[in-house]
């Protein structure tokens, strides 16, 4: 449907969680109601927390996240560059200063805890450290940001379903922000979920994300909540029945494409381990870590190298993207704090490759091959 041989990314929803969207348009309640409960429980289960808050994107669960926390006006958040930039957007519409830090390296791309810890200066208020690919990200982040008593905002937008020996992604900080992106691991159009721990965290995120309203349309269907106050001013950032729906049916089958996309991943490093002039990141991980397997990400080893191979690859009908542009040499970022040398080289070679669930060894096959005849030549 995308036109191409091999397309970066693919979705294909299966049948219960279209039956199961039908079924609530059907009934004829759209908005935020019984199934986003349901998901919500459901969804705290996987990451462990207490509790799970549904949101219309992952943007709306940092933007919530960042509202609870008070993050604000003269405080600085530290973060990665080398990620989505939903996250420096989120910190800088709430009035407060981005600050990038760099990652560790050629072989994790997630936030350096050295680095975090360089960047901590007197106004330092948090954190928001990145799952990059679904890798959970180097548990000592999490132990500078303690001694420094800075709050941590955990963007596992990459993560769904992500563990490692010290819990699942999602419950490593005082709050943790997925994404349902079409393109993420679970994939609804659009959607967010925040998982937390911390009860005040939950209940302001459950009254920001509908207007600071002390109760719903849902609850006000019963006589016992007719009436609401408003004790903060809130936004609009609920997530709709048939979306929640379909989220509990994909969160049913998650392992399962989590665990199809980690076997194509490794067929990505046994096929590429021969092919020269390029490397994969996230080689050496912990023993008992199950990433979500997000990206399959090669590191071109010659920076001239990576566009040209990206066209040749297009060429022959393989899509391919860059995660990413690292966020500090946008024009809206330009002169924001930023230590980032290995961001900036690393960036520079990166290159994503197609990984869905249902992607094939013979397509898996072809991009390799395709790598291998373009480098040797
Ligand atoms: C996708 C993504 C987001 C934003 O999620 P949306 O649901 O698109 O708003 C935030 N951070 C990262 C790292 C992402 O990949």
């Amino acid at each position: 449907m995308s036109g191409w041989e091999v397309p970066l990314s693919d979705v294909r929803l299966p049948p219960e969680a279209i039956a199961a969207a039908r079924d609530t348009l059907a009934g004829g309640w759209l908005s935020q109601g019984p199934q986003v409960e349901g998901f919500e429980e459901e969804f705290a289960a996987l990451a462990g927390t207490r509790h799970a808050v549904a949101c219309a994107s992952g943007t709306g669960a940092l933007e919530l996240a960042i509202g609870a926390l008070e993050l604000g006006p003269g405080d600085e958040v530290v973060m990665p560059s080398l990620t989505f930039v939903a996250a420096a957007n989120a910190v800088r519409l709430a009035g407060a200063l981005p600050v990038f830090a760099d990652v560790r390296g050629a072989d994790d791309l997630t936030l350096d805890p050295d680095a975090l810890a360089g960047a901590i200066g007197p106004a330092t208020r948090a954190v928001i450290p990145m799952d990059y690919g679904g890798y959970p990200c180097d548990p000592e982040v999490y132990a500078v940001a303690a001694e420094a008593g800075l709050a941590v905002v955990e963007d596992a937008a990459h993560a769904v379903g992500a563990h490692n020996t010290h819990g699942a992604c999602g419950s490593f900080g005082d709050a943790g922000c997925f994404s349902f992106f079409a393109n993420k691991n679970l994939p609804l159009g659009e959607g967010g979920m925040l998982t937390t721990d911390d009860d005040r965290v939950a209940a302001t995120a459950r009254s920001a994300r509908s207007h600071g309203m002390t109760a719903g349309t849902w609850e006000r269907r019963s006589r016992t909540h007719a009436a609401y106050d408003v004790s903060r001013p809130g936004r609009n950032l609920r997530l709709d029945e048939p979306r929640a729906a379909m989220g509990r049916v994909l969160l049913a089958g998650l392992e399962e494409a989590n665990a199809a996309r980690r076997s194509a991943l490794e067929r990505y490093r046994r096929e590429l381990a021969s092919v020269p002039g390029l490397s994969m990141p996230f080689a050496r991980r912990p023993p008992g870590e199950r990433p979500a397997a997000h990206l399959a990400v090669v590191l071109v080893d010659d920076v001239r190298r990576r566009d040209p191979l990206a066209d040749a690859l297009a060429q022959r009908g393989v899509q391919t993207s860059v995660h990413y542009r690292p966020v500090h040499s946008f024009t809206a970022y330009r002169g924001a704090p930023a230590v980032v040398p290995k961001t900036d080289d690393l960036a520079a070679r990166l290159l994503t490759l197609p990984l869905f669930p249902h992607i094939t060894t013979a397509q898996v096959d072809a991009v390799c091959g395709a790598l291998a005849t373009e480098l040797s030549a």
